[in-house]
């Protein structure tokens, strides 16, 4: 049978876009890709990008306090969130643009329409027209989850943020995740009384416990104010803003309400179960390690499989694809020790088993430092910094590496190279130290501090 396309993506983020570009230029395949929204998806449009760009943005009152600290007359003003707003438009602008360049220049046929599956060959677009494939590529992410609750249309998501048109005085970020924690800290940075409401017993699940509370009493330590334990049960409007009606039987009003509780795979109305897919309890893609699903010419990537959700990972499973399918290169995204950061301040980089983990699987020794680095003592900042590897007591393999401080990102990327290679401990002792430095620590940490 003849198909219109060897391959349809539905989804023109991270790893639709990788998927289409990877099967066109380099698979020689014919390629259309659907977006309904943007070109980019969620972390050119509003997740990582837009976000880092805040980062940076929040963190000028603290570099302008620290220049002061070392000798520089120096003053910082108000911050201009329009202006800010403004040239993070055009720059998003740009990115959209490039994306969508990258594309055509490899000879993909753009639908700026909503596409859903008819038939494990056909696609339907919005504008009624269907078009058929040998392959159909689900590559349509998540959206942010709000919980129903009285009020709860009161409350905004991270997508709500980038949007505002001014910045409020005061903020309710409800959520215990990188995605809430990044928040509280940036709105933090750029003036905003900030509360972070979390209803579990620490924010950041599933990090390392040590790193979580080091990162905690940071934020805590900053002004953020942070209550675990605590939920909310309704939300009201008010003159000034909203009124937060908690758990613990307070109530509080702020100007705003941001809600990051999570997020959900974006399958409804996909057509995905008239097919017999059946979805996982989120709604997410079931996948084997090729992410194909039980019906053969349909695959899916990325967030709609709620594998791990991060971008690099949506890439790598879309390249995968497109190399197995077009290629003739038979190759599985890999899952295991994926780095990730959490860009609070301080941030959290953190790669391999949390020492709680890594305890559940083998006997582990635990080597940690918690220090004032150089720049913030000299400042008189009361900052600490964090560096914690965790090691087999059996092979003397790193098997976790957490790290708590400024530019941890950038030091988790080359602390994973050398994890992902199977590094031992002795391998980290034996490298030399560059000094003077934080992450020297990293291989100068002489005795442990636990076994267990
Ligand atoms: C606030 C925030 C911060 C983040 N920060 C980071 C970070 O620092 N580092 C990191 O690695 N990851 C981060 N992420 C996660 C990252 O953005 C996602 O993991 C990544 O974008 C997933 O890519 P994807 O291709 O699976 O989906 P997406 O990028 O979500 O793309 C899916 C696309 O499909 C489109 N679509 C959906 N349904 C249809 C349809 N039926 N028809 C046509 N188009 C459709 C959507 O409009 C969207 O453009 C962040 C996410 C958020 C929300």
């Amino acid at each position: 049978m003849a198909f219109d396309y060897d391959l349809f993506v539905i989804g023109g983020g991270s790893g639709g876009v990788r998927a289409a570009r990877i099967a066109a230029s380099e698979g020689g395949a014919t390629v259309a890709l659907a977006e309904e929204s943007r070109m980019g998806g969620t972390c050119v449009i509003r997740g990582c990008v837009p976000k880092k760009l805040m980062v940076f943005a929040s963190g000028y009152p603290d570099a302008v306090e620290d220049a002061r600290a070392y000798g520089w007359e120096a003053s910082i003003g108000g911050f201009d969130w329009p202006a800010f707003r403004g040239k993070l438009d055009r720059e998003l602008d740009r990115l959209e643009a490039a994306y969508r360049s990258g594309l055509t220049s490899a000879g993909v046929e753009i639908f700026d329409e909503r596409a859903t599956v008819a038939d494990a060959h056909t696609v339907a677009l919005a504008s009624g027209r269907k078009v058929t494939a040998k392959h159909i590529l689900i590559a349509t992410g998540g959206r942010p989850f709000v919980p129903d609750f009285p009020g709860c249309e009161l409350a905004m998501s991270s997508d709500d943020v980038f949007q505002l048109e001014s910045l409020p005085s005061s903020i309710l970020v409800v959520g215990g995740g990188y995605i809430a924690s990044e928040f509280a800290c940036i709105l933090h940075g750029l003036g905003v009384e900030v509360c972070q409401f979390y209803r579990g017993a620490q924010i950041l699940r599933g990090f390392d416990d040590e790193a979580r509370g080091h990162v905690a009493s940071a934020m805590i330590d900053r002004g953020i104010h942070i209550k675990c334990g605590t939920d909310v049960i309704r939300l009201e409007k008010t003159e000034r803003g909203v009124r937060a009606v908690t758990t613990d039987g307070s109530d509080q009003e702020f100007g705003a309400v941001l809600y990051a509780t999570g997020r959900r795979p974006n399958t409804r109305g996909l057509g995905l179960e008239a097919l017999g897919i059946e979805l996982g309890r989120h709604g997410q893609i079931p996948v084997d390690g090729w992410s194909q699903t039980s019906v053969p010419s349909i695959y899916a990537v990325g967030d709609v499989t709620d594998r791990i959700n991060l971008t690099p990972v949506a890439i790598r499973e879309g390249h995968a694809f497109a190399d197995t399918v077009f290629k003739g290169e038979p190759r599985q995204a890999d899952h295991e020790l994926v780095a990730s950061a959490v860009f609070t301040q301080p941030e959290l980089g953190s790669v391999g088993l949390s020492e709680e983990a890594a305890r559940e699987q083998e006997p582990i020794e635990v080597y940690a430092a918690a220090f004032r680095p150089m720049q913030s003592l000299f400042a008189g900042r009361p900052d600490r910094v964090l560096m914690k590897l965790i090691v087999s007591q059996a092979s003397r393999k790193v098997l976790g590496c957490h790290i708590v401080a400024p530019n941890a990102g950038e030091m988790i990327q080359l602390a994973a190279i050398a994890v992902k290679m199977g590094a031992t401990k002795e391998d980290f002792d034996r490298t030399v130290a560059v000094h003077p430095t934080m992450a020297e620590e990293l291989v100068t940490l002489r005795k442990p501090i636990r076994t267990a």
